[in-house]
């Protein structure tokens, strides 16, 4: 896969050589290319920014650097591929989450755009949304001071779906919000040795050696998890995703199904 990354602070993206995705790009399963708007300015001061239109404070990115920094780099790309996707951090923007780091894995190549001051001028959106396909994404309900930040996190979640980047395949198949067997709830808890530390001990059911019961404790704290944490997935999860066992342990947290089957929080008090 290619990754593309236009940023007037290309050294705050040097992460990228480090763990997870330096070893992937070392291997040459990523490649990832760093590049310097200021490149494509022409004055002596290499000017990125301006006053907005109609007024306000903070700065605008001014479009004629982005248009010919990613005119450049789309037309570095090859034929054939369908063309990058671009994706643009913002706060305004879609939220990022597990299914479009999913959907994003599975594209060829993706050009990303951080942008800094009070983010890039609309019409450079527009344009390539003409002709490219442009997402729009938040990393969270949260503003920072630039859109390098949110790149890294967005590279490392979809570098780790990648065939062949995570050592053991099957890492990811439990993670919180992964599609398969623990779709829609969060993981939880995980332990490893000693079996007893500082008088803690791990719990009993992971070392019984009893695979049956193990899935079973690990889906009851999943459903606990996401209870406490995201009630929000419990209550907007389908009927269907719940079996009568895991029914049973909603019930012990409080929740009972409503008309609709969606389950929500019961009234009645729990009994301890
Ligand atoms: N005035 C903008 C707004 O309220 O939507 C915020 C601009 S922010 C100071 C500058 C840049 O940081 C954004 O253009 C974007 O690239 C990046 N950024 C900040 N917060 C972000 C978030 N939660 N998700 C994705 N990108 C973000």
């Amino acid at each position: 896969m290619r990754m593309d990354v236009v940023t007037i602070f290309p050294e705050y993206l040097e992460p990228l050589d480090v763990s997870l995705v330096g070893k992937a790009r070392a291997r040459g399963q990523l490649d990832v290319r760093v590049h310097d708007l200021r490149a494509w300015t022409h004055d002596r001061h290499h000017t990125v920014d301006d006053t907005p239109y109609g007024g306000g404070p903070g700065m605008v990115m001014k479009p004629e650097p982005w248009g010919e920094a990613l005119d450049a780099v789309l037309a570095s790309g090859g034929s054939g591929d369908g063309g990058p996707v671009l994706v643009v951090p913002t706060p305004s923007g879609r939220p990022f989450t597990q299914e479009l780091a999913v959907e994003l894995a599975a594209r060829p190549w993706l050009v990303f755009t951080p942008a800094r001051y009070e983010g890039i001028d609309r019409r450079v959106i527009d344009d390539y949304a003409a002709r490219c396909d442009v997402r729009e994404v938040s990393i969270g309900d949260y503003v920072l001071a630039g859109g390098e930040a949110p790149v890294l996190v967005m590279v490392e979640a979809i570098a780790r779906l990648l065939p062949g980047v995570l050592g053991n395949a099957e890492s990811h198949r439990d993670d919180s919000f992964a599609p398969g067997a623990m779709a829609g709830l969060l993981e939880g808890p995980v332990y490893t040795k000693p079996p007893v530390w500082r008088g803690r001990e791990v719990p009993e059911v992971l070392v019984s050696g009893h695979h049956g019961r193990i899935g079973r404790w690990r889906r009851d704290e999943a459903l606990r998890r996401t209870s406490e944490n995201r009630p929000d997935l419990v209550a907007g999860a389908e009927p269907e995703a719940f079996g009568t066992h895991d029914r049973a342990t909603l019930a012990e947290l409080g929740w009972e199904p409503g008309p609709d089957g969606r389950f929500g929080r019961s009234s009645r008090p729990v009994e301890e």
